[in-house]
């Protein structure tokens, strides 16, 4: 494909093209994009940290570097958004939380490594919800983050930050996290594509763990074919992540062309129950596209996922009861000192977390006390086994799944923040396949009131070239979407 035509359906491949071919610096394309940050971010939040310094003298390392005639890599000169709960050495990583606001990690997730490695230049740390526990980026320490599309209105979260990056034209693209649909669900409200990989393919050494059986790194981009780029970049074995599967990751880009003539693919019924009728428009005519280019879809039934979103909030707050253990004042940033140790303990973490990530932490503690665990944490994760069994049903006679991303569009700043339960509620499409383990991913598809809309396609274990081909053939058939001021550069 010519760089011309990678413009259109792959801006950031196009850019590190230019980079790579001398057409275009690394500097340029940084300052470019600092200038958008310098008169935007003041209003919309995405970043806690802009890392000027840094990404100047790497922006200008990478053009050194084909200034040499070397070659940077897949990513030469990329901005890149980091979520501000992936390590960077030297530079302050707060989980947006007080207890770790001064803290400096001692090294560079694995994620960092391979981007950097790639040619990539890293922006800066993005805004999320305190330890990646929320769906709007409202329960960030910092404040939240607004929607670019409609600064009254949150990104979503908990990557709200990393997803208004991108579709403010802050960077081409982000990582974000996804526990729960912390990528998808902000990357339907903002209008940008958001990927959760299969558990296991992208190493999470360095995030900050939450729910470490469900928590997974994936891409913001403009396009299919970016977010495909940077999941290529990330994925693959490394023997710093326990978890990490072995062997290849699957190759997207060039199954992308393959298009979906004769796949099959199902609308799961229970995910389309109880969504906006907007939201639930958007997927039925996504299915229409699908169906106009030679898939087969049909209406199917995942009956156990509507006990998703019950088991993922027995399961994620006791996991994250049990990690955040470790915040306790003696090994990492926020100290409050008291009479005794056991005092100092109690002082740190009643200043250092806020009011949701301390919900959680009960939640999880309750969930998992003797006497209580079986009834709750272990029903929670016999429930997780029948949405797996019942997912592996559906694929044996479907190659993909549609769905909603979300229930509807960006909602107004404030309005689920006294409902817990409303708040969860966002997320009650994406959970299933972070219960399963699954791929799924979000990609822009209408709109409703003027804000974007999301459609999401999911797909077994390692079925990533898969998914991408369905998402690419709809994204090639979408209506126009919604552009926020100063968009897309
Ligand atoms: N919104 C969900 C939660 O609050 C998911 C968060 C996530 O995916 N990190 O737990």
């Amino acid at each position: 494909m010519s760089s011309g035509q990678e413009g259109a359906s792959s801006p950031a491949a196009g850019l590190a093209a230019a980079v790579r071919e001398g057409r275009a610096s690394a500097v340029e394309v940084l300052e470019r994009h600092l200038g958008a940050i310098a008169e935007r971010d003041p209003e919309i939040h995405a970043f806690n940290l802009v890392m000027v310094d840094e990404a100047r003298r790497r922006a200008e390392t990478v053009d050194g570097a084909v200034a040499r005639g070397e070659d940077p890599g897949r990513l030469a000169g990329v901005p890149v958004a980091l979520k501000d709960n992936l390590c960077t050495r030297g530079v302050p990583t707060s989980c947006s939380s007080k207890i770790l606001a001064s803290w400096r990690p001692p090294y560079d997730a694995t994620v960092v490594e391979r981007i950097t490695a790639a040619g990539a230049v890293v922006v800066g740390k993005t805004n999320l919800d305190e330890f990646a526990m929320g769906s709007s980026t409202e329960n960030s320490a910092f404040g939240p983050t607004r929607n670019p599309h409609d600064p009254a209105r949150v990104p979503g979260g908990s990557s709200g930050g990393s997803a208004a990056a991108v579709a403010a034209g802050f960077a081409p693209l982000a990582l974000g996290s996804d526990t729960g649909g912390s990528i998808r669900q902000p990357a339907a409200l903002c209008g940008v594509v958001g990927v959760k990989p299969t558990y296991g393919l992208v190493s999470r050494y360095g995030l900050v763990a939450f729910a470490s059986s469900l928590d997974q790194i994936g891409p913001f981009a403009h396009t299919v074919r970016d977010a495909a780029l940077l999941f290529e970049v990330i994925a693959g074995h490394d023997p710093m992540d326990s978890t990490s599967l072995d062997g290849p990751a699957p190759s997207v880009l060039d199954a992308i062309p393959m298009g979906v003539e004769g796949m099959r693919v199902g609308l799961v019924s229970e995910l389309l129950a109880g969504v906006e009728p907007a939201a639930a428009a958007a997927v039925e005519a996504a299915a229409e596209a699908l169906t106009g280019m030679g898939a087969k879809v049909e209406t199917t039934s995942v009956p156990a996922t509507v006990y998703g979103l019950s088991a993922y909030y027995l399961i994620a707050p006791a996991e994250a009861s049990s990690n955040l253990a470790r915040y306790d004042g003696v090994r990492y940033g926020l100290r409050v000192e008291g009479e005794d140790v056991a005092a100092m303990f109690g002082a740190t973490r009643q200043a250092g977390f806020g009011a949701e990530v301390k919900r959680r932490i009960m939640l999880g503690t309750y969930a998992l006390s003797a006497g209580y665990y079986d009834a709750y944490y272990g029903q929670a994760q016999r429930v997780r086994t029948l949405i797996i069994r019942d997912f592996e049903e559906a694929y044996r006679s479907f190659d993909a799944l549609l769905a909603p991303t979300t229930p509807g569009p960006a909602f107004p700043l404030g309005a689920k923040t006294q409902d817990p339960l409303s708040m969860y509620m966002s997320d009650v499409c994406t959970i299933p396949s972070n219960l399963a383990g699954h791929p799924a991913m979000s990609i822009p598809w209408g709109s409703s009131d003027g804000l974007p809309l999301g459609v999401q396609v999911m797909a077994p274990a390692l079925g990533e070239a898969v998914m991408f081909r369905v998402a690419a053939a709809l994204e090639g058939e979408a209506p126009p979407a919604p552009v926020p001021a100063g968009g897309r550069r």
